[in-house]
């Protein structure tokens, strides 16, 4: 059998970083990662590209479509792609890259590490190969490889800051698991033979997280400053009808200037559900408001710049926003 060709796309994070005077920076570039993993030789064929060398947190929209091009123009050249990337926020760039590259059939693999890979004790090593078995294999689609976890690209979380156990699977089961270099398999995401690429994003999407007493004039200025805004709300959902400043008021406003609110929970498990309580039920009943159920944060952001990018109709962005991908939302649609 033909030996697999793999692309190692280079970003920059944690596991190409090196200390410096003014802590750790990315520096490596994706072949130097490489050289730390020599036995890849083994399983597969390395191309490296180097995009850029960023701590994650100074990632933005524009280098999701630079990511999702990179892939698209070598789509045909390769069996998968492996995207070494900081963690920080790897899982809004897994989730815009399932909304940028939809039904791939071949395996796109995030992965990165919480320790550099030129530290005595890391994760960088085992997760690079992680990443590589699952990029040889037949798993279609985005997907983070972290930890000997296979998470799918729109359920992904960073739930721990510090430890090699990282990352979690959102109101969804994982993919499967990567143990000593074998792949045990859960489910089998669905795919295209020719996937969809995009490379239009909104990146004029805000995030408000509620908390006790804020007025809602943080929410005013987001819907004026933005196109599309997810409010984190508690529990299952619902709006504060605060005497000082009532956000249906608020958030009725922006809709009728024509933007787009989405509710969603601040609880990290089982989504949202406004039509449980009267300060949810009173909204979903009388606003054009959208709600985000099982669905994660991260992915909620990157589907809104997606869909903004598309359309600005609001029934269109209704529906393309209840409309599953990736297994991006399940419940309650
Ligand atoms: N700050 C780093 C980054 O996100 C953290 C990491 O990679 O683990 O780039």
């Amino acid at each position: 059998m033909k030996e697999k060709r793999i692309l190692l796309i280079g970003t920059g994070g944690t596991i190409a970083s090196e200390m410096g005077e003014c802590g750790l920076k990315p520096e490596l570039a994706s072949a130097q990662l490489l050289r730390y993993i020599p036995d890849i030789s083994d399983i597969c064929t390395v191309d490296c590209l180097q995009l850029f060398s960023l701590d994650s947190t100074n990632i933005q929209p524009s280098h999701w479509i630079r990511i999702a091009s990179a892939i698209r123009e070598r789509y045909r050249e390769y069996d998968g792609f492996v995207v070494s990337h900081g963690t920080d926020t790897m899982a809004y760039t897994a989730a815009a890259l399932s909304y940028l590259i939809q039904g791939a059939q071949k395996p796109i693999v995030l992965t990165g590490a919480q320790k550099p890979i030129g530290f005595e004790t890391t994760d960088s090593k085992q997760n690079l190969r992680d990443a590589f078995t699952v990029a040889t294999s037949d798993m279609p689609g985005v997907m983070l490889a972290f930890n000997g976890k296979i998470i799918i690209g729109t359920r992904a979380r960073k739930t721990r800051s510090k430890s090699f156990e990282a990352f979690s699977s959102i109101n969804y089961p994982l993919l499967g698991m990567v143990q000593d270099g074998r792949i045990i398999r859960y489910i089998r995401p669905e795919s295209r033979a020719v996937p969809q690429f995009y490379d239009t994003l909104d990146p004029k999407v805000a995030l408000l997280k509620l908390v006790p007493g804020l007025h809602c004039s943080a929410a005013e200025y987001l819907l004026a400053q933005n196109n599309a805004l997810i409010i984190e709300s508690f529990g299952v959902g619902g709006l504060p009808a605060y005497e000082a400043g009532d956000y249906y008021e608020a958030v009725k406003n922006g809709l009728e200037a024509g933007k787009t609110v989405v509710m969603t929970t601040q609880v990290e498990n089982e989504g949202s559900d406004l039509a449980v309580y009267h300060v949810g039920n009173s909204i979903k009943q009388n606003l054009p408001i959208l709600e985000a159920y099982d669905m994660t944060t991260e992915a909620v952001t990157a589907k809104l710049m997606w869909i903004l990018g598309q359309t600005t109709d609001p029934a269109w962005v209704k529906e393309l926003f209840y409309t599953p991908i990736a297994c991006d939302i399940l419940a309650g649609v």
